[in-house]
């Protein structure tokens, strides 16, 4: 029915395609076995959210050489980066003035009531430093500039725990 030069060319037009496919296959494969997305983003191993950037990664290739927008797989590929920044810091730290500070992802934001943006710029996030004597979630570069701003005061102390002690209830709340 077709001749060899047009089958080689209809091959040619469906392999990105193909590629694509097989690609989306590949990233439900390696997010498998997660109750929910929530449950994917807390407790997906590193490794895994490796080859998933692999995976993307390769999928940005085959649409770029077709002019296929790629602005989704560039969010996931930040998503799953700030996820992975988000495993290398500590519970709890403390600022350089002595304040005590949470690392938490924007599903614990959500938890809290909030937006999932920073209380400072505004922007979307996925990781936030929640300043407890603040009460307020900000982004890794606003937190950067507020330490260099903030002053000390004991007096605010017993604010701070308060809201620190509420905060981390309502994020370990389980039923919540
Ligand atoms: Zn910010």
């Amino acid at each position: 029915m077709f001749n060899a030069k047009f089958k080689k060319k209809l091959t040619k037009f469906f392999e990105p395609f193909m590629k694509i496919d097989a690609n989306k296959r590949k990233m439900q494969e390696l997010s498998n076995g997660f109750e929910s997305e929530d449950d994917f983003q807390r407790n997906v191993p590193v490794d895994r959210m490796d080859k998933i950037i692999e995976v993307l990664k390769d999928t940005i290739e085959v649409k770029k050489g077709i002019e296929y927008k790629t602005i989704k797989e560039e969010e996931a590929i930040h998503t799953l980066e700030e996820l992975k920044r988000f495993r290398t810091l500590p519970k709890e730290l403390k600022s350089p003035q002595g304040y005590r500070i949470i690392p938490l992802l924007h599903l614990d934001i959500f938890k809290l009531g909030g937006w999932g943006i920073c209380d400072a710029c505004n922007k979307d996030q996925i990781v936030f430093m929640y300043i407890g004597v603040l009460n307020s979630a900000y982004c890794q570069a606003c937190y950067e500039e507020w330490i260099t701003i903030a002053k000390y005061y004991p007096q605010d102390i017993h604010v701070e725990t308060r809201n620190i002690e509420r905060t981390l209830k309502v994020i370990t709340d389980e039923n919540n």
